[in-house]
């Protein structure tokens, strides 16, 4: 991998100084946790733009295979009353912590039920511990660079995702871009497919303080299995660098 390669793939460049993207740290935990579990980048991507193009008010025709999907948030919406106090600021809102040296996109700022906080988007199949890693690195980020009066005080997941169920046994079918997944039910049934049903999840998320600290260790462990890399980067911040790398 050569040093540009690996900037791109793992960071950003603000203000002149490579800061790595809270993803590229939590993938740490997630990877050898979860391998083999199913999510796809593609269907994550589409949500994500279909969602941002809805908050915006801007004009988009949805992919049909998505709309379930795209109903459940709505339905969301109303029944939480979120508010978007300024859509361009507010989503797909880029955030950094100099101070920490990491950098990130937060799907949304909102204000649900009266309480401003962050929502991370997700649309796989369950809720998975790193979130609780990337969602307290983001608010931590986010409230260091707005007025007090624009802080976030709390972050939320919101897990959005749709799934067909066999009339006869109860299996769920996942189809996203292309790939199938069956789960439950009884493998010898010959399945009878619904359409498509939305669900949703919607957590709030507590103890923020002790995951932000996980979180600087899991980046801690992260500079220091990139460390033969970061150790070229001329502008990654030197002085947030941990242990490892001084
Ligand atoms: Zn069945």
């Amino acid at each position: 991998m050569s040093i540009d390669y690996f900037k791109h793939r793992y960071g950003y460049e603000v203000e002149g100084m490579w800061m790595p993207r809270v993803t590229a740290i939590t993938s740490l935990i997630s990877r050898p946790f979860f391998a083999g579990s199913y999510r796809s980048a593609e269907w994550g991507n589409k949500v994500h733009y279909a969602v941002e193009k809805i908050l915006k008010e801007e004009m988009h025709e949805a992919e049909k295979e998505i709309e379930p999907t795209l109903r459940v948030f709505e339905q969301w919406r109303k029944e939480y009353t979120v508010r978007i106090i300024s859509p361009k600021e507010d989503i797909e809102c880029k955030v950094y912590d100099f101070e920490n040296g990491y950098a990130g996109t937060v799907d949304m700022v909102a204000e649900v039920q009266g309480t401003r906080g962050i929502v991370d988007l997700k649309t796989g199949n369950a809720i998975r511990d790193e979130h609780s890693l990337q969602t307290a690195a983001y608010l931590n980020a986010y409230n260091k660079g707005v007025q007090k009066k624009l802080q976030a005080k709390t972050r939320w997941i919101l897990r959005i995702d749709q799934y067909e169920e066999c009339k006869g046994c109860l299996a769920k079918r996942s189809m996203k871009s292309g790939k199938e997944r069956i789960s439950g039910g009884n493998e010898w049934c010959n399945h009878q497919w619904s359409y498509a049903k939305g669900e949703t999840e919607f957590v709030e998320l507590e103890g923020k303080e002790e995951d932000f600290q996980a979180f600087l260790a899991a980046k801690e462990v992260w500079e220091w299995y990139h460390r033969a890399f970061l150790r070229k980067v001329a502008n990654y911040p030197k002085n947030v660098m941990q242990k490892v790398l001084i």
